[in-house]
């Protein structure tokens, strides 16, 4: 689950990293009254955000300066009224401009290869990472995480040499450990500091240069949710993909692909098998979806639903391991959803296990196509995928001397 940027740094201030002071506006009036405050408290300007769950946003005209009240009312109107990447903007962040000497990378991710934390930091900051990973590998550097003792400090300051920080050792030390530790403690799979900034200050004593995190993205591990319910409600609803809120709302793990096969199957293991054949058969999966154990036909007919929602699905493929779940269970779901369904696809059924002679009467009975193997089940879904394909490009293409 990914959250907004101001979530991101409640996370990161809970961790002690530095962070200039933010509110959050979802009107032009409210980021008037925001930018008011921080011109009270000696702002030369202020800088209002675009909160959208999407990188880029300076590029895509949604990070803003404005140096008077009035002019970050006008900004944020015109921010609020953007749609970035497709999604509208429904709110920004609004704090005082910070003036940048510098701007670096820093990142943490779960680094499922060598399964720890690894920490990237880069003086190639404010850019996409990965566009300075494709064009400069060699600018990011790496330092990887004791799985329990964390990022000791000399991995930190070797970090921080490497990127050029030594003239601010102690304060970088500081915010990479603290992103292990937001890392661990709100068992993320991404934490990202771009840009960590040099900024200018003016301080009792004249200017002074210091350290800062300008922007936050953290991405959660949804499976780990449950052991945080305050996390849950940094959810954005307005962002959220509708079928991942409805996978979600019956208990059905979805993820989609990027194929034209759907996949209905129950249970995690069986699903990535499931997938491998549809593969092997020489098809693409559309999605990986786990409709769980013990499914009733309601949950059985939602995951239908889904699958259906993906324009580019054109054969479905159903495996069912009947245990708890049962297998009659499944076919009267499948029957239901089909009766309902929107647009006719072929589909492959295979169910086993608990019950299945009676689902496979009814299925018979409801017309299905039936397999009795793995193996066969998948070979009739991609030669049925195949054949809806074909038939669209001749469809598309008109035919050559023929009549009309
Ligand atoms: P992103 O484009 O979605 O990653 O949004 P960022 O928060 O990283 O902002 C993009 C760029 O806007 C940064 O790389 C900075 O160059 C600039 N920016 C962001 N905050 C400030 C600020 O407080 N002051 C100034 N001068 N520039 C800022
Ligand atoms: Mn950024």
């Amino acid at each position: 689950m990914k959250i907004q940027e101001a979530d991101a740094k409640s996370l990161l201030l809970t961790q002690g990293l530095p962070i200039p002071d933010w509110s959050v506006a979802r009107t032009p009036a409210e980021a008037r009254t925001a930018a008011e405050r921080f011109f009270a408290a000696g702002a030369g300007s202020v800088v209002i955000k675009a909160q959208v769950l999407v990188g880029g946003r300076g590029k895509a005209g949604g990070v803003k300066l404005a140096a008077t009240a009035n002019e970050a009312e006008a900004v944020a109107e015109r921010i609020l009224g953007l749609s970035i990447k497709g999604i509208p903007v429904r709110k920004v962040l609004v704090a005082a401009a910070a003036v940048i000497v510098k701007e670096y990378y820093l990142g943490a991710i779960l680094d499922r290869a060598s399964r720890r934390i690894v920490v990237m930091a880069s003086a190639e900051g404010g850019v996409e990472i990965e566009e300075v990973a494709r064009a400069t590998p060699e600018a990011i550097h790496r330092a990887s995480a004791h799985p329990l003792l964390g990022l000791f400090d000399y991995q930190a300051r070797e970090l921080a040499f490497a990127v050029g920080l030594g003239p601010h050792l102690k304060s970088f030390v500081r915010i990479a450990k603290g992103l292990v530790a937001t890392m661990k403690v709100n068992d993320a799979d991404l934490v990202e500091v771009n840009p960590l900034a040099i900024v200018r200050e003016t301080g009792p004593e004249g200017p002074v240069e210091r350290l800062v995190c300008l922007d936050a993205k953290i991405t959660l591990d949804d499976s780990a949710l449950v052991r945080h319910p305050g996390l849950e409600e940094m959810r954005d609803l307005d962002e959220e993909d509708p079928a991942d809120a409805e996978a979600r709302h019956h208990d059905i793990s979805f993820i989609h692909l990027d194929g034209t096969i759907g996949c209905m199957v129950n249970g995690a293991g069986l699903a990535m098998t499931t997938m491998d054949l549809v593969k092997r058969a020489g098809g693409e999966p559309a999605n990986f979806l786990d409709i769980g154990g013990g499914a009733k036909a309601d949950r059985v007919a939602a995951a239908m639903r889904l699958i259906l929602a993906d324009s580019k699905v054109d054969a479905i493929l159903v495996n069912i391991f009947g245990g708890i779940t049962r297998g009659d269970e499944v076919a009267r779901g499948l029957i239901e959803a089909r009766a309902r369904q929107s647009r006719e696809v072929p589909m492959v059924v295979r169910i086993v296990g608990t019950n299945a002679e009676e689902a496979a009467h009814l299925l018979r009975k409801a017309n299905f196509e039936t397999a009795a193997s793995l193996d066969e089940a998948a070979e009739k879904a991609v030669a049925a995928a195949r054949a809806v394909a074909t038939e669209a490009t001749s469809a598309a293409t008109p035919a050559t001397g023929g009549a009309a």
